[in-house]
């Protein structure tokens, strides 16, 4: 399999409360179990997230945490099912806090995963510095030696390249024996019947289990190991980890990646950059209408003036336009029906321009329209035709609705602030000579 399952990458064992749990409960539960979230199972089978910012923010607003989850409010998680492979799961994580529910199949909790589980396992680096030896060590088996144990005894358990055994005395580890020792002592023809306490490398470094797979890397680089004797905090040691362990761990799925699976890469490199795509194109439109938003009309404008500023061959104009006792329709008819309009107006001012042309929510109920390659006389031929369309036009329930239009032609070398402050004034002048009319 190419990228893992979803479950694979979860963590199991998850702890959780109840929905109708109260509030104190679940952040006893998470202090007992050293947790910054914690699972809450709600009775319909749907799960959600508490988080140790929720407690902190909830324990800041309420008087008191003993009431009930169900009724604080927290995330809810998506349901991605056990066995799906994670690159159909990305989407799950857009709207979602990082976090979602992995479920079996009769719908129960098996763990929860994180987009930053998803990263991890597609990017190495993070690999580098996510994993612990701890995930490693699982295939390792520790082997060991008494300190008065004979070398004849001790050297046959170097059965594989990188193995070691550990010199143990009354209890305490005192050195360690690996391939290289080995090869030394055969050299130097060491009578086989000699302890091996006498021909160890000693003293033995160890470093913790808690160690990044990155931070044993750069360990072994410093002290030219081969190898790290791993211990728990106790002092116990609990295994070894080669470098050659550290290094398959981190780049083996993507050296795999590269040697086999070209296909694999195009398409994720695909599906990343149309998200990119669509990611940028969240960002730039106006929700409720559809139309650009600031952001975008602003990008679009800097670029159209650096265009005329570098070869000032053609004219371009803005217009700015708000539409008319707009509080009425909202008063009248309510602020959905309001926004049905604004919707139409954006859906009928759209196709009376061309593609070229950018209409923007400026906000509100004011809109902004950037059009290139056109002069005084067509903006407000424009504009007209805008005004006009919307006059004629009928919006449900709010039935008519007109626009006060202001224009204005960039004059080269101009700030986008003073060529928007001209449209405004001219706005604001229309609106004062009556409404429904263009003014530039
Ligand atoms: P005029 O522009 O002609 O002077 O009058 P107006 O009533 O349109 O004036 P104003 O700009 O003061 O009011 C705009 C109103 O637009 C106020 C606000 O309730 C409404 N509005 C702003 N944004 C939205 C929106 O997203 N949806 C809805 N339904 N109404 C909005
Ligand atoms: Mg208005
Ligand atoms: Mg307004």
């Amino acid at each position: 399999m190419l990228f893992p399952q979803i479950d694979e990458l979860a963590t199991t064992g998850i702890v959780s409360v109840r929905e109708d749990a109260p509030v104190s409960a679940a952040l006893k539960q998470m202090a007992r179990c050293k947790l910054r979230t914690i699972v809450v199972e709600e009775a319909s089978g749907g799960f959600g997230l508490l988080t140790a910012p929720d407690l902190v923010r909830l324990r800041l607003a309420l008087p008191s945490l003993d009431i009930a989850i169900q009724d604080v409010g927290y995330h809810r998680l998506s349901c991605i099912a056990k066995g799906k492979n994670i690159l159909d799961v990305l989407d799950a994580f857009e709207n979602s806090h990082g976090y979602a529910a992995v479920v079996d199949g009769s719908g129960g909790l098996y763990g929860i995963v994180s987009n930053t589980d998803i990263l991890s396992s597609l990017d190495p680096q993070l690999i580098l510095q996510r994993q612990c030896l701890r995930d490693l060590l699982r295939r390792h088996e520790i082997k060991q030696a008494r300190h008065d144990a004979p070398l004849g005894e001790v050297l046959p358990n170097l059965v594989e390249l990188d193995d070691a055994v550990i010199v143990v005395k009354s209890g305490k580890r005192v050195g360690i024996v690996t391939t290289y020792d080995a090869i030394r002592l055969l050299q130097n023809e060491v009578p086989l019947n000699e302890p091996v306490a006498r021909h160890m490398s000693a003293p033995l470094h160890t470093v913790s289990i808690d160690l990044t797979v990155g931070e044993a890397l750069e360990t072994l680089r410093q002290r030219h190991f081969k190898r790290l004797v791993v211990e728990e905090p106790g002092g116990n040691v609990v295994g070894i980890v080669t470098q050659k362990d550290l290094i398959g761990v981190a780049y083996s799925r993507w050296a795999d990646l590269m040697r086999h699976h070209e296909q694999e890469l195009r398409e994720i490199i695909g599906m990343l950059e149309s998200k990119a795509a669509r990611l940028e194109q969240i960002a730039a439109t106006d929700p409720l209408t559809g139309a650009a938003n600031r952001f975008r009309f602003e990008e679009r404008l800097l670029a159209q003036q650096q265009r005329h500023d570098s070869a000032p061959l053609t004219p371009f104009s803005v217009l700015l336009f708000d539409i008319d006792r707009f509080k009425e329709v909202n008063d009248t008819w309510g602020h959905s029906q309001g926004d049905i309009v604004l919707k139409a107006v954006v859906q009928l001012v759209q196709s009376q321009l061309r593609n070229i042309d950018t209409l923007a929510r400026w906000g509100g109920e004011e809109f902004a329209v950037l059009l290139p390659q056109t002069g005084a006389v067509g903006a407000r031929v424009v504009a007209e035709k805008i005004r006009h369309t919307l006059e004629q036009a009928m919006f449900g329930r709010a039935g008519q609705v007109t626009a006060s239009f202001g224009m204005a032609v960039y004059q080269g070398g101009e700030l986008a602030a003073a060529l928007l402050g001209r449209a405004d004034d001219a706005l604001y002048r229309a609106k004062r000579n009556g409404r429904n009319r263009v003014e530039g």
